[in-house]
């Protein structure tokens, strides 16, 4: 496992109270959301007063084109992406929110995404 990789997220999810927001880039359209680590809400920019699009059973489609945000090559924002977000940098500047890094812990993610019920 060598992607240890890094999540920048923007704070915690209001719907499930402890999932770090993460920004996600669709690696089709290159569009980033909002993804909650945890319960997998969506939101498209940062008015998280707005309801979240929420993941289907074992996937989570993109807003804007429906590809898999889950699956490769869709990843973590990188930082030089999230410059270029203008929503978030709008929201950032006007002290809505702010961005923190945390690694992600690609193992644990896995095991309880394959031990779901079917
Ligand atoms: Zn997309
Ligand atoms: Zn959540």
């Amino acid at each position: 496992m060598s992607d240890q990789q890094q999540m920048h997220y923007v704070g915690y999810c209001r719907i499930c109270g402890t999932g770090l927001l993460g920004l996600r880039e669709c690696g089709s359209c290159g569009e980033v959301v909002v993804l909650c680590d945890e319960c997998d809400s969506v939101w498209t920019d940062g008015d998280f007063a707005a309801k979240p699009t929420f993941a289907g059973e074992n996937d989570l489609p993109c807003p804007f084109c429906e590809s898999s945000l889950l699956r490769s090559p869709s990843r973590w924002a990188t930082k030089s992406k999230i410059d270029k977000l203008a929503w978030l940098q709008t929201s950032l500047k006007a002290g809505d929110v702010e961005v923190k890094r945390s690694a992600t812990l690609g193992d644990e993610a896995d095991e309880e995404k394959n031990s779901e019920p079917r």
